[in-house]
């Protein structure tokens, strides 16, 4: 009898999870299976789940959703020796990876742009099919080819280290892609996981004033400990003038030098640009529902020279910066805290209500499952 291991299986929008076991693979020679220990409940997860993103644009069949994750190697594949910084790796060890694959065969992966590659995250494989794991909701995740693998300090546990392969990598990429400097003024918007995390590595970065909006007070309050200077709560700055009219009156009338987008609606496109100054940026992350549109007037940029910049994913390189961050970091910014709830695999269908509720209601931002 090969071993096997569980996974909790998402047919379609509504309906419950299916927990299913099938055997773990054998690693491809240069690649490796994980034990997973931790997966979070992403915004995008819930996109899925909620039907924002329809599981049908993969096609029919069962799938294993879920990417934000952490694990220790549970099978190494016989060319892998070393992490990507070339320290010895081996099974047991803890690692961190990115949950999406650049091909190095490509036009933009040859100019290094890792984070553009037109292929590195293919549609989520049928998982009946073998190798049957190929998402972060089960006990094992298979990992074709390890390119991109970091070992992980003991010191971070994987409440810390659970997001750093999505929302913290994603945010620390993009804030250097909007060239956030020292003394920026930083509007963010929204303070989910991708906000709090986005407002903490903002602090570590040497921003000057960072104003965050949201209206959940927990989430304020979280976002104030990881350094936010002032807060917009939407509740009392209700409309998008009175909170451009709030981040006008604290930049003496001129904007914020970047404003970032981390919430998901498209509606806060244009209230965010009109955050920033002119010759600022404004920095796109959170919108990822195709078909959500929103009216701009882009006249507004090129009379004031403004600056979209948008990220999907990141480059790899930035994940043992990020995780470096956390060492440096972990005492000072109570990110640890973003992880609200935790689940066994069975209670998904729970979790995912859960971070639902959460993310409508109250609350902290994540909801973790340990398989
Ligand atoms: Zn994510
Ligand atoms: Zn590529």
């Amino acid at each position: 009898m090969p071993e096997t291991g569980r996974a909790a299986i998402f047919t379609d929008t509504g309906k419950p999870f299916e927990i299913r076991e099938y055997p773990v693979p054998d690693p491809a020679p240069d690649g490796m299976v994980v034990r997973v220990t931790s997966a979070g409940i992403c915004g995008s997860d819930l996109h899925v789940w909620r039907g924002d993103i329809r599981i049908a644009m993969f096609g029919p069949g069962a799938r294993i959703l879920g990417h934000e994750m952490t694990g220790r190697v549970s099978r190494l594949g016989a060319n892998v020796r070393t992490d990507s910084m070339g320290q010895p790796l081996k099974e047991g060890d803890r690692i961190v990876y990115p949950y999406f694959t650049p091909c190095r065969r490509c036009y933009q992966c040859l100019r290094g742009e890792f984070a553009a590659c037109p292929v590195k995250y293919p549609p989520i494989p049928i998982c009946d099919n073998a190798p049957h794991f190929f998402g972060a909701y089960a006990e094992y995740y298979y990992m074709k080819e390890a390119a991109f693998v970091f070992k992980t300090p003991d010191e971070l546990g994987d409440e810390m280290v659970t997001p750093v392969n999505c929302a913290l990598s994603q945010v620390i990429y993009g804030l250097r892609k909007a060239g956030l400097k020292m003394g920026d003024t930083l509007v963010i918007q929204g303070a989910g996981g991708l906000g709090v995390n986005a407002t903490a590595v903002a602090r570590s970065m040497g921003a000057g004033t960072i104003v965050v909006i949201d209206g959940v007070p927990e989430r304020l309050k979280l976002a104030k400990e990881c350094g936010a200077d002032v807060l917009i709560d939407i509740n009392e700055a209700a409309t998008p003038q009175d909170r451009i009219a709030k981040v006008m009156g604290l930049t003496g009338g001129r904007g914020a030098d970047i404003a970032g987008e981390f919430v998901g609606i498209p509606a806060a496109v244009p209230e965010g640009i009109a955050m920033v100054r002119q010759g600022g940026t404004f920095l796109e992350v959170g919108n990822i529902s195709i078909g959500q549109t929103t009216a701009i007037d882009p006249s507004m940029l090129v009379w004031q020279n403004k600056t979209v910049v948008a990220v999907n994913m990141y480059d790899p390189a930035i994940l043992p910066v990020a995780l470096d961050f956390l060492m440096r970091n972990k005492d000072r910014f109570p990110l640890a805290q973003v992880v609200s709830h935790r689940y066994p695999l069975e209670k998904i269908d729970e979790a995912f209500q859960q971070a639902e509720w959460t993310g409508k209601k109250t609350a902290i931002a994540r909801a973790v499952i340990t398989p």
